[in-house]
């Protein structure tokens, strides 16, 4: 497969077309943001990472009978993925209270809640991902409304298979935001990435934070935490 034009740069990959119309070539970055872009910087070795924990979470989701874009791995920074049109929608999925869940509702953070929480934001940068519900999203077309049932279902079987592995692993899935594409067939299946950039992992002991958030709170050891988490899933 030949690495053609660029179609697109995100904060955190680029996205090259190559010979098939029906697949993109991800380039994982090292660069980092939060906050809507206000923090910018650089996290050693993240791109690498971040494409072969996602690579490795989304063949396991695969497994256990979750479509997803997953193709191929091709280096440590490149994966092959099926073209999709990305339905315009942050499905964040919550276990525990941490992040603007704790803000919004006054709840500390750590606080395990009762049921699992599904919340869904607008993907849109300009205004700022705000969060919908289903009545904005069947309002605004942004997908329908059996899609959206079937996105609702997917994440929370996502949510009871990482939720396992990662327990097994002695780590807490606290959240993790995902999203979700239409192929050419009109297949809906998981995009993006699921890695420590959008997950918040907790020692399951030590309750030490070895997500992102060490990067966004400015708490040290950023490169450390995502090395624990590739160490602890892969053995390296
Ligand atoms: N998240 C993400 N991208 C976003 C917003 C959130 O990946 O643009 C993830 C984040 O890493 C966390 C979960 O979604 O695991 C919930 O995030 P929250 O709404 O608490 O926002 P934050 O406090 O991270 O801004």
């Amino acid at each position: 497969m030949k690495k053609l034009e660029q179609l697109y740069e995100g904060k955190a990959k680029k996205v090259f077309a190559t010979d098939d119309p029906n697949v993109v070539l991800v380039d994982y970055k090292d660069d980092a943001t939060a906050f809507n872009g206000l923090k910018r910087g650089s996290i050693a070795g993240k791109g690498v990472i971040n494409n072969r924990v996602t690579n490795f979470l989304m063949q396991m989701l695969e497994k256990n009978g979750i479509p997803t874009h997953f193709i191929e791995e091709i280096s440590d920074r490149e994966t092959l993925v099926k073209k999709v049109s990305i339905v315009p929608l942050e499905v964040i999925v919550r276990n525990i209270a941490a992040g603007s869940l704790s803000k919004r509702l006054g709840l500390p953070e750590g606080t395990p809640l009762k049921r699992t929480v599904i919340e869904y934001c607008y993907k849109n940068d300009d205004l700022g991902d705000p969060m919908v519900n289903e009545y904005h999203i069947a309002a605004m077309e942004w997908v329908s409304k059996p899609e959206l049932d079937k996105i609702a279902a997917y994440a929370l079987k996502i949510n009871d298979l990482l939720r396992k592995y990662f327990k097994g692993l002695s780590i807490d899935l606290v959240d993790f935001k995902l999203e979700f594409g239409i192929t050419a067939d009109g297949e809906l299946v998981l995009a993006d990435e699921i890695s420590p950039d959008t997950c918040r992992f907790w020692d399951s002991k030590t309750h030490e934070k070895l997500d992102k958030d060490r990067f966004r709170r400015d708490l040290g050891g950023v490169e450390e935490a995502y090395q624990e988490i590739i160490h602890r899933l892969m053995g390296e």
